[in-house]
């Protein structure tokens, strides 16, 4: 098959978006100049927003920045848009949210039915898509989490842990009994995935109220039937495209959040499955040869969207507050290790 895509840089995308300054924070120590840079650096008054790059700040590029006053359409038009019709070409690819917790991802992800986010977004361009088309096209979704190396379906939270299970060849991978639905209404699934997001395993830490501790995984496939042979109508092949979106959990450390006993060990699996996603991505940034998916279950069920052709979007997010400095820092070069070729 040919790719839907040519270069490695055309395949990874890495971007990062600053969320806004709130009102109780008042120093602003990250921001953008070009939407192309973050420049983090010392404390800065919170009405300096014409704030020039100094001697001791440090600078990082990406694809693309979005800055504090980014729109939810602007985010998803310039990451994720033009990979809906590769998805309906039979293609796969995969966007996630990288951050800290508090740092945005949620919002950027699902939003709220006033600033829908990418997920929303996603699902109501490829119904638009296939509207009419009702004869030819099928499109499900499924929403999971990744908790402490457990899978969960947040469509039937009551149901238990599921099992991953792989073919013979380990070519393609199922999540067991994992709810699969059929909708075509945007409004319906802004429902699902706000109900889907309450069960998700949340935990309070030291540093934040409600932290996420699980990995939220949207996917949402596109079937389309079509005939072997354009002019025999009787023989019929499935084309397959999926769309994965993924809210990571926040990826602040464990000792930073005072973690003892099992939320230690939650940190542990939590950075192990960021770890090993940034390991994947990176060699993939590479052209590496061998991959290394098995050593997390979030990079075994990414396998076939983050191999081969298929294009990988990663927003990583910031807040521009002094006070999580450590954080943003720690996100920007997570971030800029996967840009690196
Ligand atoms: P995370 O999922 O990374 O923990 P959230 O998405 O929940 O973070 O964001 C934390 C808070 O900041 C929420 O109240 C959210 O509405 C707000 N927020 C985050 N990003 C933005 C943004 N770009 N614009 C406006 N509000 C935002
Ligand atoms: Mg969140």
């Amino acid at each position: 098959r040919k790719p839907p895509t040519g270069s490695v840089q055309e395949r990874l995308m890495v971007a990062v978006r600053i969320r806004p300054l709130k009102t109780d924070e008042n120093q602003r120590v990250l921001f953008t100049t070009n939407n192309k840079n973050v420049i983090i650096g010392d404390y800065a008054d919170k009405n300096d927003v014409l704030r020039q790059k100094r001697g001791s700040d440090k600078q990082y590029s990406f694809d693309v920045v979005f800055g504090e006053d980014s729109t939810q359409e602007e985010v998803y038009e310039k990451t994720t848009g033009s990979l809906v019709k590769d998805i309906l070409n039979g293609y796969n690819a995969t966007v996630f949210a990288y951050g800290a917790t508090g740092a945005g991802k949620t919002h950027t992800m699902v939003g709220d039915p006033s600033q829908p986010g990418i997920m929303i977004r996603a699902l109501n361009d490829l119904f638009n898509a296939v509207k009419d088309k009702q004869d030819q096209y099928s499109v499900t979704m499924s929403y999971l989490e990744i908790y402490n190396e457990q899978i969960r379906d947040l469509l039937n939270p009551g149901s238990g842990y599921l099992e991953l299970r792989e073919d013979a060849r380990g070519r393609s991978i199922q999540v067991a009994g994992l709810t699969e639905i059929s909708t075509n209404s945007t409004n319906d699934v802004m429902v699902l995935l706000q109900k889907g997001n309450k069960a998700r395993t949340v935990e309070p830490t030291a540093m934040n109220k409600t932290s996420s501790r699980s990995h939220a995984l949207l996917s949402v496939t596109v079937k389309q039937t079509i005939p072997i042979d354009k002019r025999d109508h009787l023989r019929m092949r499935v084309k397959q495209g999926r769309l994965f979106m993924i809210d990571l959990a926040g990826s602040e450390r464990a000792n930073k959040t005072k973690n003892r006993g099992k939320r230690l060990q939650e940190g542990a699996h939590i950075n192990r499955s960021l770890l090993a996603l940034g390991n994947c991505i990176n060699a993939l940034s590479g052209g590496a040869r061998y991959v290394n998916y098995r050593d997390s279950k979030l990079t075994r069920l990414l396998k076939e969207a983050l191999s081969g052709n298929c294009r990988t979007v990663m927003i990583a997010h910031v807040s521009p507050s002094g006070n999580q400095k450590d954080e943003s820092r720690n996100t920007l070069i997570y971030a800029d290790r996967a840009n690196h070729i």
